[in-house]
């Protein structure tokens, strides 16, 4: 059972979290929770703001979200556990000190600092439900996710190393659960194999709970997040968007990593290779039903599931004469972008042309200066990237048309049908993506579909 940000936001929030992990006591339930919400973001700037050589004010703004976090073990908890939780506090705010210390001085390499410093959100909001869980009488037990999984030293997005994340979840957390403990623990940190801190990405939790899942050969993987479900496009977009009853693997990879925030690009995986469900729901609303995410024979086809969109895409356009009829060109190109580790999102090719999006532009210029030695390089920034997902699209004639006949007043760019074909991805400028959004939401859940 994960807890995203918004589910662990304030003491209303954590009271409710107890009472849902109670709702499933009898199924051995193991508990990962996110940082409090805008806690991970707060962490950040004050990494920023120490960087820049201000450590008491980076210290300062942490303050208001310690107070956050007292006020729910304050509201929630025993004597007793107020004590213990702000003794985990007043030594995490001296590490932080440290931390944030040695970041202004960059005593150490900044990557693994910023790491440190951001894991502290995570390891505070799973000590604080653990206390709050034991107050509500549940036999709750700390896990420190740092000695459960084992990652690369890739700091900011650190990739797990199976076989020993297995090992130990399996070690530790079994026998816990064998004695009828509820283990708790932090989502989004982890641990190198040498002991550094590392995190998973910016909304890694999933990813965490996903993991712990597959270790565990879990019966299913609940996403509890601030929205019911998976739904037909982000809500903040269409409020008139609905929950999916069912989602393919599939399909939820694609929107995913095209941009649905509800559920980390990794999650999945995980859940795919043990075929373990995936169940999305809303802790502020426990009895609804939510989405279930399913191999994909189990999920009916309807022909439009769902649509995201991924903005501040930038896209290249590289031409070069010399690619007509040569071989070599395309991976001259892309050996360029793995040299400058840099993700590519959709690519599209013409005989003399290859066009391409990217997500994160921290190493842009150098791309472009090593890609401009074998071809001329165009760039279009302020994109974004739009996804219509549905296994429908597999093999329904006419879907293109619908979608493209629904916003022929919109400019669009690198058109593709993906590998997996339950999906039709698409490019258009940045400020339009409201509109294009609208406009297929209607076509494909408003009316008669
Ligand atoms: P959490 O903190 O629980 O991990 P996130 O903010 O990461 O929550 O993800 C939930 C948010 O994802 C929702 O509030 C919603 O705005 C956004 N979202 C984007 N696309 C979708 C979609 N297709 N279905 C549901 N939510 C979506
Ligand atoms: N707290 C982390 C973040 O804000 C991880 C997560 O919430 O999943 O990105
Ligand atoms: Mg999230």
């Amino acid at each position: 059972m994960k807890f995203g940000g918004t589910s662990v936001q304030d003491a209303e929030a954590f009271a409710r979290v107890a009472e849902i992990v109670a709702g499933e006591m009898e199924n051995s339930p193991v508990v990962v929770t996110s940082a409090m919400s805008k806690v991970t973001d707060a962490l950040l700037f004050a990494f920023e703001t120490a960087k820049k050589g201000d450590v008491e004010s980076a210290i300062e703004s942490l303050e208001p979200h310690f107070q956050r976090h007292t006020i729910v073990s304050v509201e929630l908890t025993d004597e007793a556990q107020q004590k213990a939780f702000q003794t985990e506090l007043y030594f995490a705010k001296n590490e932080l000190k440290d931390l944030l210390t040695r970041v202004s001085r960059r005593s150490l390499p900044l990557s693994m600092l910023k790491d440190a410093v951001v894991s502290y959100g995570e390891q505070l909001s799973s000590r604080l439900l653990t206390f709050v869980c034991q107050a509500k009488h549940l036999n709750a037990r700390h896990a420190d996710s740092r000695r459960l999984i084992v990652t690369d030293d890739e700091y900011g997005s650190a990739a797990p190393i199976w076989d020993e994340t297995e090992r130990f979840i399996q070690l530790e957390l079994q026998s816990s659960i064998n004695k009828g403990e509820i283990p708790v623990m932090g989502g989004f940190i982890a641990a190198s194999r040498s002991g550094e801190t590392t995190t998973l990405g910016r909304g890694g939790s999933d990813y965490s709970a996903a993991l712990v899942g597959a270790a565990l050969k879990a019966r299913e993987i609940q996403i509890w997040t601030d929205v019911t479900g998976v739904l037909t496009c982000d809500p903040r977009i269409c409020p008139e968007a609905r929950t999916l009853k069912t989602l393919s693997y599939e399909e939820a990879a694609e929107l995913a990593y095209f941009g649905a925030k509800v559920l980390h690009p990794k999650t999945i995986q995980p859940a795919v290779d043990l075929q373990i469900p995936v169940r999305v729901c809303n802790s502020h609303q426990p009895a609804e039903k939510g989405t279930m995410i399913l191999p994909s024979s189990q999920t009916t086809t309807r022909l439009v599931k769902s649509i995201a969109y991924k903005k501040g895409i930038t896209i290249l356009h590289i031409t070069s004469a010399r690619m007509l009829g040569a071989f070599g060109f395309m991976s001259a190109i892309f050996q360029i972008f793995e040299r400058h580790r840099t993700v590519i999102d959709v690519v599209t090719t013409s005989e003399v042309s290859v066009s391409l999006t990217l997500d994160n532009t921290d190493s842009l210029e150098a791309v472009v200066k090593d890609l401009q030695r074998i071809a001329a390089v165009e760039i279009e920034r302020d994109q974004a990237v739009i996804c219509v997902v549905g296994s429908g699209l597999r093999d329904t004639s006419g879907v293109a048309a619908k979608i493209f006949t629904a916003i022929s007043d919109f400019n669009i760019s690198l058109i593709s049908h993906g590998a997996s074909s339950v999906n039709m991805t698409f490019v258009v400028e940045e400020n339009a993506v409201k509109e294009v959004i609208k406009k297929l939401h209607d076509e494909f859940f408003n009316q008669k579909n």
